[in-house]
């Protein structure tokens, strides 16, 4: 069966016979393993499609759950991501993120479609790189359905609007319990022994929801100050570690 769907490459490796398996993040097919005798540096336009950080449409061969390239037509290359530093490991890590979340022929729509909005704004963008790689990963936390909880505290249930109006702001946050606390929960949760609370110096509440609500496009211009990108980086390491077990790639640039 010739199945035809727009994808991503997120990595390949060689295999016996000059052939290569290419990993695509499909749109209509989820992640699959795909087989090819072609390779990146061919003359063809279809050898063009295998390159890293390129959107494209892919014709493919299905066949008792083997998949085989027949050709590929590229729609946008974001090859220029190569040519900052910076840049490039913002989507390194973007598409290492995506290896390690995504299960095979698990079909991901919104997040195929959110992947593409990243890159889109990766490569018009001037500085920010980092704070659009953490609104994708929170956009994407809601999609995996294990978006914290931020409109009310995870212990008592007490609205946000109530916990502003009695203590100024939101004040704690606690990864295993999936979102924020107000002041007397978190007291019962650290006697408890809870250790995964962050007390951050920042507005989490108004951060996160800030990021869910507008496009990725936005934070081309608009960008998280670096003392709070730590703070942050450092609670959705935690968090996606606990729910989704995998690792934020390491930041070893300061972007
Ligand atoms: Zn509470």
């Amino acid at each position: 069966m010739l199945i035809t769907t727009e994808g991503i490459v997120l990595r390949q490796r060689k295999i016996a016979n000059n052939r290569r398996i290419i990993v695509i993040f499909t749109r209509n097919y989820g992640k699959i393993s795909v087989g090819t005798g072609m390779n990146e540096r061919g003359k063809s336009k279809a050898a063009l499609a295998l390159r890293p950080f390129t959107y494209a449409e892919y014709e493919i061969f299905k066949n008792r759950g083997y998949y085989n390239l027949n050709g590929a037509t590229v729609r946008q290359s974001y090859y220029s991501v190569g040519e900052d530093i910076d840049r490039f490991l913002t989507a390194s890590r973007m598409i290492e993120y995506l290896d390690s979340t995504l299960e095979e022929e698990q079909v991901r729509q919104g997040e195929f479609d959110l992947t593409i909005e990243f890159f889109d704004a990766l490569t018009r963008a001037r500085q920010n790189y980092s704070t659009i790689f953490y609104a994708f990963l929170v956009k994407s936390l809601r999609m995996n359905g294990v978006m914290p909880e931020i409109g009310r505290c995870v212990d008592c249930g007490k609205p946000v609007e109530q916990i502003k109006a009695e203590q100024g702001r939101v004040r704690s946050f606690s990864v295993s319990a999936g979102g924020i606390l107000c002041d007397n929960c978190v007291i019962q949760e650290k006697s408890a022994g809870e250790t995964l609370i962050f007390s951050p110096d920042f507005d989490i509440v108004d951060v996160l929801a800030y990021f869910v609500d507008h496009p990725l496009s936005v934070f081309e211009r608009i960008g998280l100050k670096p003392a709070v990108e730590a703070e942050l980086r450092q609670i959705l390491s935690e968090y996606l570690r606990f729910y989704l077990d995998v690792n934020l790639p390491e930041q070893d640039i300061n972007l």
